[in-house]
């Protein structure tokens, strides 16, 4: 495999060369990581920024109906737009696959766009990891806008955020005692909130929705990274394609505040430190599971489940000894 070809072909925005980058960052085999590591260390200097655009809701409210409608509003606007989605399968229902084409069919033969189906992965870490360096891979693809995708449960969320620009939490229109179903830190993390299906019959509902969330928005502390207005809560038609130049035009006021204020330098800094650290976890995790140290972990494991010994004390043992061990 000639990573410079690779890396020459996806800086050329070539379609086949980004795919076959980011089944490489999926690997699993250590060869490839380090030459994943080789590709996307060879392509940072180009420092191309996308918009990402982290967009997440439980399944059925019309993620992908949305991302669909919207990606071709973008790709009619001249822009490129990528789609990744971070899916721990365990999180997964019915059998439904995030940023699965067959539910994107129209954008997925727009030659202005790119979708990556989410890779059957089980753990989280490794799925962040994958996602941080496909949009990586994308960015240096030359796309405008990344949306990465995730289904509306437990950590993902968190884990999207981190690595987004913007975050839109999509809802459908609701009774009002469910607004107390969404998680309030999900809620604190949306820059937007959508409430789609505000066509027919359930207009009226997604009209009350949404102003019980901008009521509920409203009480969040107001963030110093963002304009008066922020976070707001918007009706959408993602079926019948409306408010969705609305929703846009809010979220380029928003990042082209964040971008003239530093805010938006200033999070990607710290996602980056975020990341890095992240890394050294799982890094340091991964060779303590390597022999010989493996031996040592379970017999100390072993010792904390017996009673013998604090947690505390044998990961400091565990460590002292490593590191010791390394010089
Ligand atoms: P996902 O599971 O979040 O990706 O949701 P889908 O995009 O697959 O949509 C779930 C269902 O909701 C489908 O039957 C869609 O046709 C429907 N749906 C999606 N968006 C809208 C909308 O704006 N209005 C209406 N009425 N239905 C929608």
């Amino acid at each position: 495999m000639d990573i410079e070809d690779m890396a020459r072909g996806i800086a050329a925005g070539e379609r086949r060369a980004l795919a076959r980058g980011i089944t490489l960052v999926e690997s699993g085999r250590a060869d490839h990581r380090a030459l994943a590591t080789n590709l996307l260390e060879s392509l940072r200097p180009l420092k191309r920024q996308a918009l990402r655009i982290g967009l997440s809701g439980t399944p059925g409210v019309g993620k992908s109906t949305f991302i669909e409608t919207f990606g071709l509003m973008l790709t009619g606007l001249g822009l490129r737009v990528a789609v990744l989605a971070v899916d721990p399968s365990s999180a997964r229902s019915g059998g439904s696959i995030l940023g699965d084409k067959t539910r994107m069919e129209r954008l997925s033969r727009d030659p202005k766009a790119f979708i990556r189906p989410s890779p059957s992965q089980t753990h989280l870490g490794g799925v962040a990891r994958r996602t941080r360096e496909a949009i990586d891979l994308c960015e240096a693809a030359d796309f405008d806008v990344i949306l990465i995708e995730t289904v509306g449960v437990g950590q993902s969320e968190t884990v999207v955020s981190e690595m987004s620009d913007l975050f839109l939490l999509l809802l459908a229109p609701a009774g009002g005692d469910e607004l107390q179903g969404v998680k309030r830190g999900i809620m604190e993390m949306a820059d937007i909130i959508l409430i789609n299906k505000a066509d027919g019959d359930l207009r009226p509902q997604a009209m009350r929705t949404c102003a019980d969330y901008a009521g509920a928005l409203r009480l969040l502390r107001k963030r110093p990274q963002d304009p008066d207005g922020f976070p707001k809560a918007l009706t959408v038609s993602a079926l019948e394609d409306t408010g969705l130049v609305k929703a846009w035009d809010e979220m380029q006021v928003l990042s082209d505040w964040r971008r003239e204020t530093g805010h938006w330098a200033g999070r990607r800094a710290e996602q980056a430190r975020f990341w890095f650290l992240s890394e050294v976890r799982e890094g340091l995790l991964a060779r303590l599971r390597r022999e010989p140290v493996k031996g040592a972990m379970s017999v100390l494991a072993d010792k904390v489940g017996r009673g013998e010994m604090t947690a505390a004390a044998a990961a400091e043992e565990l460590l002292d000894g490593y590191l010791a061990a390394r010089g």
